[in-house]
């Protein structure tokens, strides 16, 4: 990094920090705040391409179901040793009046039962740790999926330990074509993880909720962007709402960004060192008890 672009950064890092301090908050987050938890962000700078699957092909035949179960029977075991860290465990400090995040994983609950408890967490895109049967629309645990998933496919894991891990709980395997995928106990349907598929629309519910937080913040608050690149419509749309209602945007995550064009401040910064920053911040306030 540049002299220039160092003094530059110093200083939107002050006064980004200066107008988050004690106003209402939005904050919006997505895989850069989980990397510090071990898992990957497809998204960030030197990251391989990807192709997720689709609902589409999830739907199409049940190939595509074995291959996506199979990789997230792997990409599971290592999700469920991921343990939040500084930037979730902050979140209930920095005190938003509404918490949306785009990661399935499940980490800003497990760090913030608070929020998740007050209704001012929105998991935008569903958590992996829910499944849906698409028959009779039951949500069940995954970890009894997963326990099904064993006892059908024993030793199949051991098997396979050394592929790569992706960030939504996918490994990065090819041979699936002998694993077996369990279907709902209740009425032999096909199960799905309870999550928004690339195809698949967030519930509108949802983005009700989250559109009413943002468009309660016209006149002082602030949205803030954290570890996302905002590629996806789905979390962009509340960058576009605020920007033109004149809300500022803050942005803090490595690499380019879709909103960075909307944002008051967009900081190249880690986001556990940043979050823990303003929380700090928030706390000795001035504006807040
Ligand atoms: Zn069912």
């Amino acid at each position: 990094m540049t002299l220039a672009l160092g003094a530059t950064t110093q200083d939107s890092y002050a006064a980004a920090l200066a107008l988050l301090q004690d106003r209402p908050l939005v904050v919006l987050t997505g895989a850069g705040v989980s990397t510090d938890s071990g898992i990957p962000d497809y998204r960030s700078p030197g990251s391989p391409a990807r192709q997720p699957m689709t609902y589409q092909q999830f739907i199409s035949g049940p190939q595509e179901r074995q291959r996506y179960w199979a990789r997230s029977h792997l990409g599971w075991r290592r999700m469920g040793s991921a343990v939040p860290n500084a930037g979730h465990r902050v979140l209930t400090r920095i005190d938003p009046e509404l918490l949306i995040t785009q990661n399935v994983d499940g980490l800003h609950e497990q760090a913030s039962p608070e929020l998740a408890g007050s209704g001012r967490l929105v998991t935008l895109h569903g958590r992996v740790a829910d499944v849906i049967c698409l028959s009779c629309r039951t949500v069940s645990p995954r970890r009894d999926l997963q326990e099904r998933m064993e006892a059908f496919n024993a030793g199949w894991a051991e098997a396979h330990a050394d592929v790569e891990s992706r960030p939504d709980g996918d490994v990065a395997l090819e041979e699936t074509q002998d694993f077996v995928v369990p279907d709902c106990e209740i009425c032999g349907g096909i199960l799905k993880p309870d999550v928004v598929f690339f195809g698949e629309n967030v519930p509108k519910d949802r983005v009700a909720r989250c559109m009413e937080a943002v468009d309660a913040l016209a006149g002082e608050g602030v949205l803030l962007v954290a570890g996302s690149s905002l590629a996806v419509m789905s979390g962009y749309r509340f960058v576009r709402r605020a920007a033109k209602a004149g809300i500022p945007v803050v942005i803090v995550n490595r690499g380019a960004t879709r909103g960075d064009g909307e944002a008051a401040y967009k900081l190249e910064v880690g986001t556990s060192e940043f979050l823990t920053t303003l929380a700090q911040r928030r706390a000795s306030g001035s504006g807040r008890a």
